[in-house]
């Protein structure tokens, strides 16, 4: 087979010459007689090739009507019939001269002349025919006369139908043989002759119109043979010049899977030439170059419908490609298949642009790891297996802080470090994925044990506390980890999102730089939480927060010197919660800023009013404070209110010092420098380092309840609450013993030193009103001399 199946065709240019009008006119169908464009040369040399199979037949018939007509006429014959006979085997011997010339050279046109040849030559055949009733039908006898009626009638009818493709042929005939018979009626005369000539003249006229038609017809077929030709070519073409230029490549194949047509672009892209290829099968050469490709393309068409762009991956020597294969099934007239014809593109570029749409949209850029997406995808598919797995849920501890601090390409740098680490301590299969920010995520989707996800936890813990070196500094980083293990029935991918996050803020608010597992205790906890989280900022714009206060007394001379303002909420479903719980959550969820700027505000405003002339304290929490415009925030409540900045006093807790030292103490400073107090709230607690009371000059030091408890029970509780109140009172500093509870209590903290006292054994705390009212009473007690402890 050619590579070209249509070989020999004429240029598209060729193909789209000028064509003739289609003359819709009544007579248009003459045209052909006239025009001189190449397609009226050859349907005029169609026409003529037609008439010219019939001429023969056509002059044979003359000569045995010329036969017929001196057999009837041999009695006595008349002198020019001689001459008559003779011109009319004349005239059919160059009729079929002619049609000798034409069958030994067809011609592919045939000149307007041409046609008016072949007119003339039947208008003298016409003429002749004419000339026998006109000369002898007059004087001859009946029998003869019905003769010549029906040689003459028989010459209009035959010959005008024979000649129908060239109706003007046809026309001269016909006309000139009825003329001749018109004359010779007339000749004769009488009514029934008379009406003869009428039928006559019907008879010419429908022929006439019958003839129109027939040569109307022929025209028409011709012309439409011709188009349809033409289209034909014009497809031809179009598909050539497609297969050409197109980057796809026509397949067709034979009812048994070999191709048929191999186009050079098909061959190109399978990696062959046009010779080798037809005749293959094709599933085999597929097969050949790959199996995969070839039985997803074997399954579509074993479903014996059309299909459309199916995506097929080929690996051929020179890199993988992908094509998309569209091809509709053929069959024949009776239904039965015939083969197929398709379509084959290679859209390997678009493919690989898809693909890196899809990784960008699947991963996250700056580390490169998987992102949300496809952390999801990934949870579903394992989650959907029926095994065990873990997800765990990853934190940086006080990553703002160094982004904040070293810059945002040193946040980044950080993160791709912190990226590499993880990716060095998981499993084979585990999936390493960034959340955004600093969060970060492992999907165990293999099977994996509890002790195993532990283990895990404990690596990623360990890896990440060994330093990262970023712009020439080693800068700390940790992170804590949040562990949820499933096990059929799995859970949903959100449930185990939330899981793996509330441990993880278990494992934040146990100290940071640790791992936790998800257990359902958790899962309480998580609710009340929510609970919580959701009604702070309510609770503030509805006046569920109120403040109570407690007296702090000086110890020499049983004065009140001062008031901790603490915060009491009472929550609409909850009930009372504690403050240790929700300023916990509110310091989680941001909004202890919002909540402590109340409280400084109300505190700053009894201050100025009911309190005034009181020391008042009010707690800050560490993340209030290192909120950047904490200062501002209290110098707005001071000008409010108008206050001297020494009758306030902050009470921060060591757990300041856990983070950035260097800033929390330059916080500290900043407020100092404004005049107010701060004071060292639950001092003797937790990570209690004396190192901080030289680092910073306090005010105030809070002992700590718990060696309150304690002092009555164990000596060296005694001893140390004693250093303590010492060493204070060298650096400067007041104490306050905080809880104190009893007599016996207020007894010991008064022998080691303290200053003051907080407790119940003075007063619980109260409300503003019934502060004032102690305050009054207070004053009146001291001045009739009773100054006894009481509580509230
Ligand atoms: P804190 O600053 O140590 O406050 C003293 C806590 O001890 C208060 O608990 C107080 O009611 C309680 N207390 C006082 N005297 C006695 C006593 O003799 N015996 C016993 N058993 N307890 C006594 P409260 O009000 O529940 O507050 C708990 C903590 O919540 C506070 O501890 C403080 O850290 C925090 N807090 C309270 N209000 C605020 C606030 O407005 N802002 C911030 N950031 N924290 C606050
Ligand atoms: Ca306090
Ligand atoms: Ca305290």
């Amino acid at each position: 087979m050619s590579a070209d199946p249509r070989p020999g065709l004429a240029k598209l240019s060729d193909v789209r010459q000028d064509l003739p009008e289609l003359d819709d006119m009544p007579l248009g169908f003459l045209n052909v007689y006239f025009a001189r464009d190449r397609e009226s040369g050859e349907i005029r040399a169609a026409h003529l090739r037609s008439v010219m199979r019939n001429t023969p037949a056509m002059m044979a018939v003359n000569v045995a009507d010329v036969g017929l007509v001196l057999w009837a006429f041999w009695a006595r014959l008349p002198a020019g019939l001689w001459a008559w006979a003779a011109l009319v085997c004349l005239l059919s011997v160059l009729g079929l001269a002619g049609w000798r010339r034409g069958m030994d050279a067809p011609l592919p046109t045939a000149s307007p002349r041409a046609v008016r040849r072949a007119a003339v030559h039947a208008g003298a055949l016409g003429l002749a025919w004419g000339l026998l009733p006109v000369l002898w039908f007059a004087d001859a006898p009946a029998q003869h006369q019905l003769l010549i009626a029906c040689i003459v009638t028989g010459m209009i009818g035959a010959g005008g139908l024979a000649l129908a493709r060239l109706p003007l042929s046809s026309a001269a005939l016909v006309s000139l043989i009825a003329l001749g018979a018109m004359l010779a009626l007339i000749q004769v005369g009488g009514p029934i002759f008379t009406a003869v000539a009428g039928l006559l003249l019907c008879f010419v006229g429908a022929m006439a119109v019958a003839v129109a038609g027939l040569a109307r017809q022929a025209t028409a077929l011709l012309r439409s043979q011709r188009e349809a030709t033409r289209h034909g070519q014009m497809v031809s073409l179009l598909l050539r010049d497609f297969e050409d230029n197109a980057s796809e490549a026509l397949w067709e194949l034979h009812a048994d899977g070999t191709l048929s047509h191999v186009s050079p672009r098909l061959a190109e892209l399978l990696g062959g030439t046009p010779g080798q290829l037809s005749g293959q099968h094709l599933l085999q050469v597929l097969e050949e170059r790959d199996s995969s490709a070839a039985s997803l393309l074997r399954h579509a068409m074993s479903a014996n419908s059309s299909f459309r762009d199916l995506r097929l991956t080929v690996s051929l020597p020179d890199g993988q490609r992908t094509w998309a294969a569209s091809a509709k099934r053929l069959v024949d007239e009776e239904g039965r298949a015939r083969g197929w014809r398709g379509i084959l593109a290679d859209v390997t570029s678009e493919a690989q642009a898809q693909d890196r749409l899809m990784h960008l949209a699947h991963s996250d850029t700056l580390t490169n790891l998987a992102n949300r997406v496809s952390l999801h995808e990934a949870m579903r598919l394992s989650l959907s297996k029926g095994t065990t797995g873990a997800l765990l849920a990853l934190d940086l501890d006080h990553f703002k802080h160094i982004n904040d601090a070293l810059g945002h390409s040193a946040g980044d740098a950080l993160l791709k470090a912190v990226a590499e680490r993880l990716t060095d301590c998981v499993r084979p299969g585990d999936l390493v994925a960034r959340l955004g920010g600093d969060e970060f995520a492992v999907l165990c989707q293999d099977p994996i044990s509890p002790a195993d996800a532990e283990a895990l936890a404990k690596r990623l813990v360990k890896a990440l506390e060994v330093p990262v070196n970023l712009l020439h500094r080693r800068v700390r980083v940790a992170a804590s980890v949040g562990i949820a293990v499933w096990q059929p029935p799995a859970p949903t991918v959100d449930d185990l999102m939330v899981k793996a996050d509330l441990a993880l803020y278990e494992a934040k608010g146990a100290g940071r730089a640790r791992y936790a597992v998800y257990t359902p205790r958790l899962g309480e906890r998580s609710t009340r939480r929510t609970a919580i989280e959701h009604g702070l900022m309510q609770g503030l714009e509805t006046g569920q927060f109120q403040l109570a206060w407690q007296p702090q007394i000086n110890l020499s001379d049983w004065r009140i010197e001062g008031a901790e303002a603490l915060l009491r909420w009472e929550h609409p479903t909850l009930g009372r919660v504690s403050p240790v719980e929700f300023v916990a959550v509110a310091e989680q969820c941001g909004q202890i800023t919002a909540l402590g700027t109340w409280v400084l505000q109300q505190a700053c405003r009894a201050a100025a009013g009911p309190l005034q002339g009181l020391r008042v304290s009010v707690n800050v929490s560490p993340a209030q404070l290192m909120g950047g415009d904490f200062p501002d925030c209290v110098r707005r409540a001071l000008l409010t209110t108008r206050i001297d900045p020494q009758q306030l006093e902050l009470e921060i807790t060591e757990s300041l010092f856990m983070g950035d030292v260097p800033a929390a103490l330059a916080q500290l400073h900043a407020l100092r420098s404004m005049g107010v107090r701060v004071a060292l709230d639950d001092f003797g607690t937790g990570y209690s380092s004396l190192a901080y009371l030289r680092r910073f000059p306090f005010d105030t030091l809070k002992i700590d309840r718990a060696f309150i408890d304690e002092m009555l029970q164990r000596e060296d509780a005694r001893t140390i609450v004693h250093m303590m109140t010492q060493l204070a009172t060298n650096l400067g500093m007041r104490t306050v013993a905080e809880g104190v509870e009893t007599q016996a209590q207020l007894a010991a903290v008064a022998a080691a030193g303290c200053d003051e006292v907080q407790g119940y054994v003075v007063s619980q705390p109260l409300t503003l009103e019934a502060l004032v009212e102690l305050r009054n009473g207070w004053l009146r007690n001291r001045a009739s001399g009773i100054g006894e402890p009481r509580s509230a």
